[in-house]
């Protein structure tokens, strides 16, 4: 074997970690970089695919580099200022911007603390879920990254320690992930207006009625081991704050009120304040293909 087929053979494997891990956070930093120089509008999901190797070979066509879609340090330096900075290699806090900051990005929102935009640009939205995921990871609440963070975001997200029914007979579509350069923290159910929404276990009204930010008529439940389940878009609310409710009582009808496309109930399950994966409360639950998104404003 020749020493220079060796070499990039090996460089190959160096940049191919990603195929391992389908949410790779320096595959979401990638992402980030190549949409801000314009090279890519597909989801910021740390899946490394072909639209996103098609996408750094574009890049690497137009900055005069060997177009071979790996990421090199060449390639690195040349997607600029949200190419640099290593993950790991500085405290990341408010107005921090760069590779470093955007994979931060995206790991709190899978840890259930999602920002808005997914951005590499960490201002105080992003800080301020930063200081939440410590408080729940029972780190010290500083408002900055260090070592201990990181370990902490790297690790599996949590599940729901409680089973829940499914609070449609309708197979979900949209789930729990990224969605463009944001962060879906729910599940959807494309039910008719004016399905039933029922409870999922017996539990307690924590909320009910409007909500700011989108969601329209929400139902909260409090199901007890620190979950909360929020029923969004209601059309219709059929319980009080404080309200008891036995599994399979009826919390409200599905609706499209706040920021909502078409009628679907938007849940989302809470853990100690914590987005979890609904679908870790319904292992029997299966989804369907996703439709397009449901909701105008995602948070
Ligand atoms: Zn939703």
């Amino acid at each position: 074997m020749r020493p220079v087929i060796f070499l990039s053979l090996l460089a190959a494997l160096l940049v191919l970690p990603a195929a391992a891990d389908a949410r790779d956070p320096n595959v979401a930093a990638l992402q980030v970089a190549l949409r801000a120089r314009g090279f890519y509008a597909g989801a910021v999901n740390g899946e490394r695919g072909p639209s996103t190797t098609e996408a750094v070979r574009a890049f690497q066509r137009r900055a005069g580099l060997t177009a071979d879609g790996s990421l090199g340090a060449r390639t690195r330096v040349a997607l600029g200022a949200f190419g640099r900075h290593a993950l790991g290699s500085r405290p990341i806090t408010t107005g921090v911007s760069g590779w470093d900051a955007a994979a931060v990005q995206f790991m709190l929102a899978w840890q259930g603390f999602p920002s808005g935009a997914i951005d590499g640009q960490f201002g105080e939205r992003s800080t301020a879920a930063l200081r939440q995921f410590q408080r729940w990871a029972r780190l010290p609440v500083t408002g900055v990254t260090d070592a201990a963070v990181l370990k902490a975001l790297r690790a599996q997200p949590a599940r729901s320690p409680v089973r829940l029914a499914a609070p449609v007979a309708v197979a979900p579509t949209d789930r729990f992930g990224p969605r463009g350069d944001r962060f879906h923290a729910g599940l959807d159910f494309p039910a008719a207006r004016g399905t039933r929404v029922t409870a999922g276990a017996s539990g307690r009204v924590t909320h009910a009625g409007p909500l700011a930010g989108g969601w329209g008529n929400v139902v909260t439940v409090d199901y007890g081991s620190g979950v909360e389940a929020m029923h969004a878009h209601l059309s219709r609310v059929d319980v009080r704050v404080g309200q008891r409710v036995a599994v399979g009582a009826s919390l409200g009808a599905v609706g499209a009120t706040g920021h909502a496309t078409g009628p679907h109930l938007h849940l989302e399950l809470r853990l100690r304040g914590a987005a979890i994966d609904p679908l870790t409360a319904f292992p029997q639950t299966r989804t369907r293909p996703a439709d397009p998104p449901l909701e105008i404003k995602p948070r």
